[in-house]
């Protein structure tokens, strides 16, 4: 694969760019985050805060401070104020945020469990697909307990390509344009395909972290306005700021993207936001229920409100919204109902749900694969057609997959059947797409929360989910065991 390890490459703005830079303003935000467990052990959260945790909680999560279970070297602990007013009329909200000494309990899984270093060609960036995914900061306004991406939150190391072990770094503009540009070039000249790799021109980039939203609008605009002139056709911006921070969504930071599409009006921009639960959303009152105006319409958190009208109102950008289901969280059809309803009418769109990636203590918030689908469509049962566009996906090392369907009556004749079967789609593979649209059938099983729990049922597989080899790039092929195989958790 085109693997750079660092390059010195610099990044020179052009005349156009530097008048867009030129508009962008900035706003002091005041989130109000509380950091880690410390405040609340020490008694120095701000006092309306401190009840966040009970004594019991605050007792079982001291004692094991320092120690393998310690659950902030897990996954830091961070909440912002609005966040935590969410939370106070929210269980599944509290659970989002809130450490319990449960989730060390087990800390079987994988530490790089998108073994995302195979598909980074330079310090920062996934390429995938026709598509690239870059980390631009290591943290986020708050820290869900289940993120995929703690091992970049929590600075964790993660062995590299050439066998060393360092913390994962974050992308920088001179490197990852260079990258782009080299790589279309060759694309260009060898008549639409790589000639070494065979993958297309890269057109996409998604903003990743952490959480790209906590940068401020200058560091953010820099990223739109290179991404663009190195030819870029569409970027996303994952995030779940809208949750964490609405207000982040102001003036200033709307009007950066006026002046983006102004001066790149050919350059498509999507908002990948990332709501679990309809808590996230909807006000409530003080029984905990949702508010309803006169007419019966559910009330918005009016910051959130704002923030989506914000977004919505600019037609030329979409906002689509993707949350893995979680143990506890919203492994509910009625809630999942709600929050895609309610997304829609706003004039947002359902994209993906997720099966639970296999990270560390993964079983404390992971939910079986059969029950996170049949969650799902009931929850689509009370949708209509266009609020019901969201798939579960499970991503699998050859590439995003579909859990398409599951089915409860046997199949006659066919073995293994007996109790329904799970049919996969494969969606895309990660380096290119001729497989896409293949499936794999496998026996039911309903504790199954990852493919290596259907190993010894498939089926059919004309996918190949469960024979698929990685190849390195010293050109080995060391079959792939299939209990290694990534999930997704978190944003983007
Ligand atoms: S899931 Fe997303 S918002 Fe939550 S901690 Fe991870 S990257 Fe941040």
């Amino acid at each position: 694969m085109e693997y750079i390890v660092r390059t010195k490459a610099t990044y020179t703005q052009t005349e156009r760019e530097k008048a867009f830079l030129e508009t962008v303003e900035e706003t002091r935000h005041e989130r109000e985050i509380v950091t880690g467990l410390a405040p609340f052990f020490n008694e120095r959260a701000p006092e309306d805060m401190m009840s966040f945790y009970s004594n019991d909680e605050v007792v079982s999560l001291r004692v094991l401070k320092g120690t393998d279970r310690d659950v902030e070297k897990r996954m830091p602990v961070k909440i912002t104020r609005h966040y935590f007013e969410l939370a106070q009329k929210s269980e599944p909200i509290k659970r989002i945020v809130k450490p319990s000494a449960d989730e060390t309990m087990d800390m079987a899984g994988s530490e790089d469990p998108g073994n995302q270093m195979d598909y980074s060609p330079v310090e920062g960036l996934l390429h995938k697909y026709e598509m690239g995914l870059m980390y631009v900061v290591s943290t986020c306004s708050a820290h869900c307990r289940f993120c995929y991406r703690e091992e970049l939150i929590a600075r964790k190391e993660v062995e590299r390509h050439d066998g060393t072990v360092a913390k994962k770094g974050l992308a920088k503009i001179p490197d990852v344009t260079a990258y782009i540009l080299e790589h279309n070039r060759l694309v260009e000249e060898n008549g639409g395909l790589h000639p070494e790799t065979g993958r297309e021109k890269l057109r996409e980039i998604l903003l990743s972290g952490g959480d790209p939203m906590v940068l401020n609008n200058m560091k953010i605009a820099a990223w739109l306005s290179a991404l663009a002139e190195s030819g870029i056709e569409s970027i996303r911006i994952g995030t779940k700021e809208m949750a964490f921070y609405p207000k982040r969504f102001d003036g200033p930071f709307l009007d950066m993207l006026d002046r983006f599409h102004e001066t790149y009006p050919q350059v498509g921009l999507h908002f990948m936001l990332h709501f679990e639960h309809p808590d996230e959303i909807l006000a409530k009152d003080d029984d905990g229920n949702y508010v309803k105006d006169e007419k019966g319409f559910l009330q918005w958190v009016p910051d959130t409100w704002e923030a989506m009208r914000g977004l919505i109102s600019r037609g030329w950008l979409t906002v689509e919204n993707q949350s893995p289901i979680i143990k506890g969280v919203n492994d509910d059809y009625k809630a999942l109902r709600i929050l895609q309803r309610e997304f829609k009418r706003m004039g947002g769109e359902n994209h993906y749900f997720f099966c639970g990636r296999d990270i560390v203590a993964y079983k404390a918030f992971n939910v079986p694969i059969e029950t996170a689908w049949q969650t799902l469509n009931e929850s689509q049962k009370g949708l209509s057609g266009i609020e019901n566009h969201a798939r579960l996906s499970i991503t699998h090392y050859k590439g995003k997959t579909e859990v398409n369907a599951v089915t409860n009556e046997p199949i006659p004749g066919l073995k293994g059947a007996e109790n329904g079967v799970v049919i996969f789609k494969l969606l895309r593979n990660a380096a290119d797409a001729p497989d896409r649209g293949k499936v794999c059938i496998v026996g039911r099983n309903p504790d199954a929360v990852w493919f290596d729990d259907y190993a010894d049922r498939v089926l059919f597989d004309e996918a190949g989910l469960f024979d698929y080899t990685r190849v390195t790039e010293d050109g080995k092929a060391p079959a792939m065991p299939v209990s290694s195989m990534p999930q997704i958790n978190g944003c983007g």
